[in-house]
C-alpha cells in the first residue's frame, strides 16, 4: 500500500510537485538543523560538504537555533581570538537549542570545548565529515525519502550562485611557527586532478561563473601524489599546479588562485594569466619581508627572491593583481625588521594587502621564541603599515581610471546610501569578501552574476566607481 502511494506521488510529482509535496512531507517531517560556519573559506567548503551530505539524506536547514532539532557549529581554531569566538557561538547554540554538535579546527582539541560546554552532544575534528554525520544520525535520525531528498548535482553552496570555492587539497606540509593548522588538519592530501575537474564541471554547469581555488598551500598541489595523472575527458591530467590551472582555464569561467607561495614553478602559470585562461590575480601570503623574521616564522619559500619574482611576474603579465597578507609584531621583530618590511612594500607595490597584529596561538612553536612585542608597538606598526600601503594601493587603483574593465556583479541595489540603480561588482583583480568593490552605474538593470564591461570613472582608497559601457 505504501509502495502504491509512493508511486502515485512520484508520478504526480513530475507535473505538479508543489501540490503533492505538502501532504507527503506532513507524514514524515524531516529533521531540521541549524548550522553555524566560522573561519576561513576552507572551513566554509567543509561546511558545504557536511550540509550537502545532510541535505542528500533529507535533513532540512533551519534559519534559527530555536525550534531546530539540533545545531551544528563548525569552529575555527586558528587564533586564540577565533577560538573564543567559536566557544561563544557554541554557547549561543547551547542556550537557544541545547542539542549541539561541534566540528572543525577546534574539534582537534575537544577538551577545550567540553570544559566550557560539557553538554555538547559530540565533538569531531576538521574534515571528519563521517563522524559529524554519525553524530547527527544518533541525535536526530534521518527520515530519508528518495523522492523528496533530491539535491542539486553541484551540492549545497553557501556562496552566491555565481561563484564557488573549490578546494583542491587538505592539510599542509609546511610548519610555520605561528600556525597549528598542520596539527589540526594533518599533512598535505591532494585530490586527483580528475576529481577536482569533475567538481569544477558540475559547478560551471550549475551556473558558477567564478571558481576560487583554495587549499592551505595551492602551489604545493599534487606533491603528495607525486603528481600522478588521472583520466579526464579521454586524456591523462597530472596533479600538478600548472596542469590543473591549464585545465581549469578551459572551462571558460573566471579562475582565481588563492594561497600561492612564490616558488619558482609558480612562474609557469603567469603566461596562462597573460593569455586570459586564468585570472591575472595571485593571492600570495608573504607574511613578512625581513629574512630574520621569515626564518623565525619558518615560512615556505622564504629563501626565494620575492621582489625579483614579483617584478618578473608583472613583466610577463602587466595586468597582474597581487594580493598578500602580513603579520606585524611577530616575536623578536625589531624596528629595523619592520622598516625593511615597509621598504619592501614600497618596492613591491602590491595591489591589495591585509595585515594582522601577531597573536599567540596555544600550541604554536612561536610561543617558545620569547621576545614578545608589546601590544602598543604592534598597534603602532599595524597603523603605520596600513597607512603606508594605503598610499600604494590608491596609486595602483588610480591607474585604472579611464580604462575599461570586465566586472562581475555581486549585488544590485538598493545599497545603503546609494542610488538604487547602482550595482556592486568586482574586477578580475578583486576576490570576494577580501578585496575592493566596483560601484557600477548602468542605464539598464544589471543582474547578479552578470559580467559587464565598465569604464572606471574614479578611484577611492580601496574601491572604484564606474559606468557600464557593454553587456
Ligand atoms: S603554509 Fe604555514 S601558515 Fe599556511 S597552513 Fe601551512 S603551516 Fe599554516
Amino acid at each position: 500500500m505504501l509502495q502504491h502511494t509512493r508511486d502515485k506521488w512520484a508520478l504526480a510529482s513530475q507535473s505538479s510537485l508543489p501540490k503533492c509535496r505538502t501532504p507527503f512531507l506532513a507524514m514524515k517531517r524531516a529533521p531540521r538543523i541549524s548550522f553555524v560556519s566560522l573561519g576561513c573559506p576552507k572551513a566554509l567548503v567543509d561546511s558545504e560538504r557536511i550540509i550537502t551530505r545532510l541535505r542528500a539524506e533529507g535533513y532540512e536547514l533551519a534559519r534559527e537555533h530555536a525550534g531546530a532539532d539540533l545545531a551544528i557549529v563548525n569552529t575555527c581554531g586558528f587564533l586564540d581570538s577565533a577560538q573564543a569566538e567559536s566557544l561563544a557561538a557554541i554557547g549561543t547554540a547551547m542556550a537557544e537549542n541545547g542539542k549541539v554538535i561541534v566540528t572543525g579546527c577546534m574539534g582537534a582539541e575537544p577538551e577545550k570545548i567540553t570544559a566550557a560546554h560539557p553538554g555538547v552532544l559530540a565533538v569531531t575534528g576538521p574534515q571528519q565529515y563521517e563522524s559529524v554525520v554519525h553524530a547527527v544520525h544518533r541525535a536526530a535520525p534521518p527520515q530519508h525519502d528518495p523522492f523528496a531528498d533530491l539535491i542539486p548535482p553541484e551540492g549545497i553552496k553557501l556562496t552566491p550562485r555565481h561563484y564557488a570555492y573549490l578546494k583542491i587539497s587538505e592539510g599542509c606540509n609546511n610548519r610555520c611557527s605561528f600556525c597549528i593548522i598542520p596539527r589540526l588538519r594533518g599533512d598535505l592530501v591532494s585530490r586527483s586532478a580528475a576529481d577536482v575537474l569533475r567538481e569544477a564541471e558540475r559547478l560551471v554547469a550549475a551556473g558558477v561563473k567564478e571558481l576560487l581555488i583554495i587549499s592551505q598551500d595551492t602551489s604545493a598541489y599534487g606533491l603528495d601524489l607525486k603528481y600522478a595523472s588521472s583520466p579526464w575527458q579521454g586524456r591523462q591530467v597530472r596533479a600538478r599546479f600548472l596542469d590543473l590551472a591549464r585545465e581549469l582555464g578551459e572551462f571558460g569561467v573566471w579562475v582565481r588562485l588563492h594561497y600561492v607561495y612564490p616558488y619558482p614553478h609558480v612562474d609557469e602559470v603567469i603566461p596562462l594569466m597573460a593569455d586570459g585562461k586564468v585570472l591575472p590575480y595571485l593571492d600570495v601570503p608573504f607574511q613578512h619581508a625581513s629574512p630574520d623574521v621569515l626564518k623565525r616564522m619558518r615560512r615556505p619559500a622564504a629563501q626565494e627572491r620575492t621582489l625579483e619574482r614579483t617584478r618578473r611576474w608583472r613583466e610577463l603579465c602587466p595586468s597582474l593583481t597581487i594580493r598578500s597578507t602580513f603579520i606585524v609584531g611577530f616575536p623578536g621583530e625589531t624596528e629595523a625588521d619592520f622598516a625593511l618590511l615597509l621598504d619592501w612594500l614600497t618596492e613591491a607595490e602590491l595591489d591589495r594587502v591585509g595585515c594582522f597584529r601577531y597573536e599567540a596561538v596555544a600550541g604554536a612553536a612561536a610561543n617558545d621564541l620569547g621576545s614578545l612585542i608589546p601590544e602598543a608597538i604592534k598597534e603602532d606598526r599595524w597603523n603605520r603599515l596600513m597607512a603606508h600601503q594605503q598610499a600604494i594601493s590608491r596609486k595602483r587603483l588610480k591607474r585604472k581610471v579611464g580604462h575599461n574593465e570586465r566586472v562581475i556583479i555581486d549585488q544590485i541595489g538598493p545599497l545603503p546610501g546609494l542610488d538604487p540603480k547602482i550595482a556592486k561588482g568586482r574586477t578580475k583583480g578583486d576576490a570576494p569578501q577580501i578585496d575592493g568593490t566596483v560601484f557600477v552605474t548602468s542605464r539598464r538593470p544589471l543582474r547578479v552574476g552578470e559580467i559587464a564591461t565598465v569604464k572606471i570613472e574614479r578611484a577611492g582608497d580601496y574601491d572604484l566607481y564606474a559606468t557600464a559601457v557593454g553587456y
